[in-house]
Parts: C-alpha cells; sequence; structure tokens
C-alpha cells in the first residue's frame, strides 16, 4: 500500500514556544512541525485544534478575536467534516472513492466523478503539461511499488521500474465533463500531492463564509492562510518558519505572509535508507525513482491547492527548471533548500529574497 493519502511517519505535533516581544496579534506557523501559536495585545487566545485527517495531522486555528468560542469550535468541527468528506471521495486506498473507481476501471471503462474531483484532475493535468510531466497524478502504481511506509520498504530495481514506467503518464487520462477513463489496465491515480491542499482551500472557504477572517490551516505542512483581507506577501503579520530539513526541531529560518497558501515538499517526510541512499516519495515520473535534485521545497501561491501542486512540481524539476518556473509565474513565490558539500544551501525567488531570515528566530 502506498498512497499520497496515507499516514505520515510524523504525526506528531511538537509545541514551539515562540518567546513574544511583539505586542501585536501574531501569528507563528511552523511549517513541517505544524505548530502554531500566538499572543494578542488584549489576552485573548486564539481557538486552535488539532486531529488526525488524510493520514497526517491538521491543525485549525481561528485568530479573529471577537467570535464566540463556541461557534469557533463549531467551525473547527465542520473543517474536520469537510476534510473527511475530502478524503473519502480522493484516496486511492478505498475502491469506493471516486479516485478509487476510476483506478479500479482502468482500461475498462469510463466513471462518473464528482465535479470536484473531476475538477482536480483537470489541474493537475495542467501542472503536468507545465512541467512536461515532472508533476503527474498517475504515479500511482510507482507510489504503491515503492510503499515507502510498508515496514520493510526495498529498493525496487530498474527491471521493475522499467516494468511500471508505460503505466505512468498524464496523457493516458482521458477527461470528459465529470467522466474519467485511464487507458491502459493497472493504471492508477494517486492525488497525493495536490488533494490536501485542495482540502485547506475548502476549508478556508468555509470559515471565510461564517465571517472568519484571521485563520491558519494547516494539513501536513499545507498551509492555509487567511490574514485581514491581505494577500501574499503583501503582508507581515503571519510568520511561517520552515523545519530545518537535516535537524530535528530546528529551523532552517522564516518568513511572512499574508492570505496565501504555502507548501513544503520534503525528502525527510516518508523515506527510508538502504545502502546509504535516501529513498523518498516524491518520484521523477520519467525514471520511477525518487528525484534527486533537492532536499525540500516551500511555494507560497494564491491558494493551497496551487502550493501544493507547485512544491512537488518543483522538488521534481529541481533547482534550475523549478526556479525558473517560479519565476515565470504569476503570484508564486518559493524557496529551494538543496545539498551543497556537507551543509545545505538554498535558493530563493525574486519575491522572498529579503524578506526570508536564515536560522533560528532571535525574538
Ligand atoms: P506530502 O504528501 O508529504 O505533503 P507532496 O505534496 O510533495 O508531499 O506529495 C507527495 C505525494 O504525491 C507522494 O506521496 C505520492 O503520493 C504523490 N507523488 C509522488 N511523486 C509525484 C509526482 N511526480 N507527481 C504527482 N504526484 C506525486
Ligand atoms: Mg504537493
Amino acid at each position: 500500500m502506498g498512497s499520497g493519502l496515507s499516514p505520515d511517519k510524523r504525526t506528531v505535533g511538537r509545541q514551539f514556544p515562540p518567546r513574544m516581544t511583539r505586542k501585536t496579534l501574531r501569528a507563528f506557523f511552523y511549517a513541517q512541525l505544524l505548530t502554531v501559536a500566538a499572543c494578542s495585545n488584549q489576552g485573548l487566545e486564539p481557538v486552535r485544534r488539532e486531529s488526525t485527517v488524510m493520514g497526517t495531522f491538521v491543525s485549525v486555528t481561528i485568530f479573529d478575536e471577537h467570535v464566540r468560542r463556541e461557534f469557533a469550535q463549531a467551525m473547527i468541527d465542520s473543517v474536520f467534516e469537510e476534510m473527511k468528506r475530502i478524503e473519502s471521495i480522493a484516496t486511492d486506498y478505498a475502491d469506493s472513492s471516486d479516485i478509487g473507481q476510476v483506478n479500479a476501471h482502468a482500461g475498462i471503462e469510463t466513471v462518473s466523478v464528482s465535479k470536484e474531483i473531476a475538477r482536480l484532475v483537470e489541474e493537475s493535468i495542467l501542472y503536468s503539461e507545465t512541467s512536461l510531466g515532472a508533476f503527474d497524478i498517475t504515479v500511482g502504481p510507482l507510489v504503491h511499488s515503492w510503499d515507502f511506509l510498508s515496514d520493510s520498504p526495498r529498493v525496487l530495481s530498474r527491471a521493475e521500474l522499467n516494468g511500471l514506467l508505460p503505466l505512468v503518464n498524464y496523457r493516458n487520462i482521458v477527461w470528459e465533463n465529470d467522466k474519467v477513463f485511464l487507458k491502459k489496465k493497472g493504471m492508477r491515480l494517486d492525488l497525493g500531492a495536490i488533494a490536501k491542499g485542495y482540502a485547506v482551500d475548502r476549508a478556508i472557504a468555509l470559515l471565510k463564509r461564517r465571517g472568519l477572517t484571521n485563520v491558519i490551516v494547516d494539513l501536513g505542512g499545507n498551509l492555509g492562510v487567511s490574514w485581514d483581507g491581505t494577500r501574499l506577501l503583501d503582508s507581515t503579520r503571519a510568520t511561517i518558519f520552515i523545519r530545518h530539513p537535516r535537524r530535528d526541531g530546528e529551523m532552517f529560518g522564516h518568513f511572512e505572509v499574508g492570505t496565501s497558501g504555502v507548501s513544503t515538499s520534503g525528502d525527510y517526510q516518508r523515506y527510508f535508507t538502504s545502502g546509504g541512499v535516501r529513498y523518498h516519495h516524491i518520484l521523477d515520473p520519467h525514471t520511477g525513482e525518487p528525484a534527486r535534485d533537492v532536499v525540500s521545497v516551500t511555494i507560497v501561491a494564491g491558494d493551497a491547492t496551487k502550493a501544493d501542486a507547485l512544491s512537488t512540481t518543483v522538488f521534481v524539476l529541481g533547482r534550475e527548471k523549478g526556479m525558473s518556473l517560479i519565476e515565470d509565474l504569476k503570484d508564486v513565490e518559493g524557496m529551494i533548500i538543496h545539498e551543497q558539500g556537507d551543509t545545505l544551501g538554498y535558493m530563493l525567488s525574486s519575491g522572498l529574497k529579503g524578506r526570508f531570515v536564515w536560522g533560528e528566530p532571535r525574538d
């Protein structure tokens, strides 16, 4: 079994207590360690709850100050319900889900799916086209065979990979209105690189509809930030901490964002090592092997679906092509962390330069 919606190795949150020096309402978010803390000049604590959904850790934090706590709690219940609903249609684990049905009928017949799954498949194909196949939701057979979550994962041989690669190609998805057909038997869709971002966007939309405007939703490192009607990097209110990819519990740095989607894809989330080599869950669809050029990618975009899809895409594309894609896209910024000798180096897109602060926070 292997799926983007299966449990992460790290599903346990860790409390990071930043010391507060500014007397404004301020949100601190520690990407990947999935922690939000906040303080306010009126002494009001934000309403925050954590749970597990889509095989990973989720937290919802509502910072709006004059909202009744019972109302905020009820809203958080609705968010968790909504995420479970999305999981039930997007997972490739269950044959009963929309995606499960498409996979079960691969090479046989067309399947009718819900409008939102059809839209997610369509959007995924767009990312495949933009990235010349670096992003490809037909990686299902590879993810399934690598099985990064198994108790005894093993390295697939070149021959095994070559046997699977003909099943991996987004061009063999036939999509029309709300119907999806996979041309070859054995093909499998896997929405693991985009569905969590989508669930976060749905959560933010739900909270906004009910009048909540200062909210952070984190689903396994995919963040939706809604902050006082600001957008992307125009505001400096919510602080995003980037976890150090190689030192547990340490931070690589931080930057501040306004209303946006922020997603990190890293080689440390699901992996095993064999012969001193790290095998992780972000695969290059052209080789069938884990993508090798970078260690982690963080994307800031207009929404979380986009940030989720692009963090995986840029990870697979690697430093040069990945950064050039980020720069080509309007309203998208990003950071790429890569190995540099014994240490780690990083690259920032033009919009993040001068905004990213490296290292552990001072205050
Ligand atoms: P995470 O799930 O840890 O947040 P990502 O968003 O990068 O990380 O998604 C990785 C998941 O996406 C994998 O577990 C797998 O299910 C799927 N996947 C792996 N490689 C690709 C790829 N090249 N294109 C699309 N999906 C992928
Ligand atoms: Mg992703």
